[in-house]
């Protein structure tokens, strides 16, 4: 396997807090990989470190081959990612916030429009596509930031905690734009709450608690390591409160 995405040794310390203590953790490429732990167990600070957000305190990340802290800039140009908290121009158009992303990634304009197009009206928002950002509802401001994640289609696709906010169609159809999109090539890491997503979609599936990778396979190799035929819920939560019993 060559993988695309290379985790080796990942810290990462806020001064004294130790949010993440270790990871490696090898991605191939068209993997669909899905990151799972309690609050606070260090997915968002692994995410960020990731796409070059945060610098780690110590360890390395290789992504499509580049470091992402020695060469962000070839890094970042195969990459999208959506944050947990996304940030988003309230006073563009979706039409108008999508050309902007077009024009960032230099793609050639009837392309970046035709993708564009097909993006928004995927999302059910075609007919939204010139009325302000700002006069939208926290999921269709979702789909206009999922949209822009997508347009530059990237190689790896990172999602802190993507459908919060979708309704069950948009989840529905995002779910099998996420399979279709990953049998094609594309690497995408998605952190959940949500285990029948993971379960669902994830061909692997990393499990994290305070700061530690504590679990790492397919679903069947997890039942298998539990010894059980139990479905990830159950798995999720016997495993969380073994770790909590041996703090
Ligand atoms: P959740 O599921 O609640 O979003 P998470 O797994 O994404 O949690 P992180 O946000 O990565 O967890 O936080 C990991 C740890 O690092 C937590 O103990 C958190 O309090 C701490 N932490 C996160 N950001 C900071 C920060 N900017 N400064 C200090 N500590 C932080």
């Amino acid at each position: 396997m060559n993988p695309i995405l290379k985790i080796q040794g990942l810290k990462k310390n806020y001064e004294k807090k130790e949010a993440v203590k270790g990871i490696d953790l090898e991605i191939r490429e068209g993997e669909l990989f899905s990151l799972l732990g309690p609050n606070g167990a260090g997915k968002t600070t692994t995410l960020k470190m990731l796409v070059g957000l945060l610098k780690p305190t110590s360890g390395e990340i290789r992504i499509g081959g580049f470091d992402i802290v020695r060469n962000p800039i070839e890094a970042k140009k195969i990459i999208s990612f959506v944050p947990d908290v996304p940030y988003i121009y309230d006073k563009l158009t979706p039409w108008e916030f999508l050309r902007f992303i077009g024009k960032l990634y230099a793609i050639e304009p009837k392309t970046s429009n035709d993708r564009a197009a097909e993006l928004l009206k995927f999302f059910e928002m075609w007919s939204y596509r010139d009325v302000l950002i700002e006069e939208f509802s926290h999921g269709m401001k979702q789909k206009i930031i999922l949209s822009g994640a997508l347009l530059p289609e990237p190689k790896v696709f990172i999602l802190d905690e993507p459908m919060v906010g979708l309704d069950p169609v948009s989840i529905h159809s995002f779910k099998e734009m996420m399979k279709r999109k990953a049998k094609e090539g594309m690497t995408i890491i998605f952190s959940t709450h949500t285990l029948a997503w993971a379960e669902e979609l994830a061909d692997r599936i990393g499990i994290i608690h305070q700061g530690r990778l504590i679990s790492l396979g397919t679903l069947s190799q997890l039942q298998q390591q539990f010894q059980s035929r139990e479905n990830l819920e159950e798995m999720f939560m016997s495993l969380v409160a073994k770790e909590n019993e041996s703090v």
